[in-house]
């Protein structure tokens, strides 16, 4: 949601204006982390673990083999949920970031598991390469990212873990392995996706794409006439995406197409003063809904549309810096609308606090074990929570209507199913286990989350 467009539309206005001096329009900085490790919207407790961060192969299996117990691999520490918590160890592969092997006719590389996604775009643009699709955000690590099944949007990409060609790990035992199709290729399609249960990733090779332009365009429309056009929208355009404005009756829709036309120049991303525009009409006409939808019409109704043309990566991806807390699950393509509007409904008629706009996006189908998209095309629908907000009524409200129309939980963002629902929802759950249970046998890699989902102890 943190497209120029917003901005302008919010604040380019008399709006701003209007309520001068209670807008609020400053970037929240994240507080200061109290000790150890904390997520990124500090969600999670902190976590009194050592963190380490082995120079080397030698030193990574001399920490696994060595710790007191359970060791948790660490990417950029954005996921909600307690995936990386360890009360012994935890590993950080700042220093296994090197992308190597580039092979521009087949358009692959061997990245380093520990690499910022925004580290490798500019190395990989060099050797005419780029990831073939990018989220939100790119300061995850490609590890991390690629463990809970990151996505970005289009009818037809897939999630990240789906260019996966190999990996190499050291297992919870120690032992140095390679998946791939000439190594352990059976455990290739659970491997892609592992919640950092199976070992500790050390490189990842990744199909890639020929590097290319792509042209953004962001426009406003009303909910009711994009509802009606939104599935011609996503056969349409190569990366498309919505985000429905809370109280607004309208959305903001994002498509990016590959083009040959020249760059132009690209405006400095305003996002979070949006975001604070945003909740600065929350806090000032949340009780009076017609004035606020009225207000958030009026702004969006004058703004122009934005159109940008450059490199992919610079394109897809940026920054976001106020902090939020987010349940998105992907949900069957053909029910996804209906979920959204059960959602949207409860939330107009019932939590005049939420501000952040719903974002919904699509993902193609691929068959890796764990991966929400396993199967079947999704739609994913994700609400947002300012990060000082009380959020359970999204677990009270919001994921029971997720859950009825079959959605699957992103895996790094907020949800509450145990090992028995993701069991029902994925055909393969005990394959997965079986094999994690042999890549590591003495459960070093296990914290009690992932304890609990896949031993089922308490
Ligand atoms: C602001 C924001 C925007 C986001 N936008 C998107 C989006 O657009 N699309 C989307 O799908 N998700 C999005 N996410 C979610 C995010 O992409 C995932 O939670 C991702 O897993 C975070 O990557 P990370 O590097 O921070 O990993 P972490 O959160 O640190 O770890 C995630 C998992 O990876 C494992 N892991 C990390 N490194 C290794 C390793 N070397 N070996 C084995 N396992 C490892 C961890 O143990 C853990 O299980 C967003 C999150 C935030 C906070």
């Amino acid at each position: 949601m943190n497209r120029r467009k917003l901005l302008q539309a919010i604040g380019g206005t008399t709006l701003a204006s209007y309520f001068s001096g209670a807008a609020e329009a400053q970037n929240v900085a994240p507080p200061a982390a109290t000790s150890g490790w904390q997520n990124w919207s500090k969600s999670l407790p902190s976590s009194g673990a050592q963190i380490t961060a082995p120079r080397d192969l030698a030193g990574l299996k001399q920490l696994i083999t060595s710790a007191d117990g359970p060791v948790r691999p660490v990417g950029a520490g954005h996921s909600w949920m307690p995936l990386v918590p360890s009360d012994y160890a935890i590993v950080k592969l700042d220093h296994f970031a090197a992308v190597s092997d580039i092979d521009t006719k087949a358009q692959t590389a061997w990245i380093g598991a520990g690499a910022r996604l925004h580290d490798v775009s500019p190395i990989l643009a060099q050797s005419g390469l780029a990831f073939r699709n990018l989220g939100d955000i790119d300061v995850q690590t490609l590890a991390g990212a690629t463990s809970t099944a990151t996505h970005g949007t289009g009818r037809n990409l897939s999630c990240l873990s789906a260019e996966i060609l190999g990996l190499r790990m050291v297992t919870g035992d120690g032992d140095e392995i390679e998946i791939s199709a000439t190594q352990n290729a059976d455990m290739l399609a659970g491997a892609r996706v592992g919640l950092g249960s199976l070992g500790v990733l050390t490189e990842i090779k990744m199909q890639l794409v020929a590097r290319h332009k792509l042209h953004r365009r962001v426009w406003f429309m009303p909910h009711d006439a994009l509802l009606a056009q939104a599935n011609k929208l996503w056969e349409t355009h190569r990366n498309f995406e919505f985000f429905y404005i809370p109280f607004s009756g309208m959305s903001m829709c994002i498509a990016h197409d590959e083009t040959q036309a020249a760059d132009t120049p690209r405006a400095a991303d305003e996002s979070d003063d949006a975001v604070a525009q945003l909740k600065a009409l929350r806090d000032y006409v949340a009780w009076f809904p017609a004035l606020r939808k009225r207000l958030l019409g009026w702004a969006i109704g004058a703004a122009p549309e934005e159109n940008v043309v450059g490199e992919s990566w610079q394109l897809l991806s940026s920054a976001r810096n106020t902090l939020f807390n987010e349940m998105e699950y992907h949900l069957p393509e053909d029910v996804g609308l209906a979920a959204l509007e059960e959602v949207r409904h409860y939330i107009e008629a019932h939590r005049a606090d939420v501000f952040f706009p719903f974002e919904t996006r699509m993902t193609q189908a691929d068959d890796n074990w764990l991966s929400p998209f396993q199967g079947a095309r999704r739609m994913s629908l994700a609400v947002h929570c300012y990060h000082a907000d009380e959020y359970q009524f999204l677990f009270t409200h919001v994921e029971p209507i997720l859950r009825k129309y079959g959605g699957r939980p992103h895996w790094g963002k907020l949800n509450s199913l145990s090992g028995s629902d993701f069991a029902a929802l994925y055909p393969q759950w005990q394959a997965f286990a079986d094999m994690r249970r042999r890549l590591d046998p003495r459960g070093r890699m296990l914290n009690p989350y992932l304890t609990r989902l896949f031993d089922g102890a308490a």
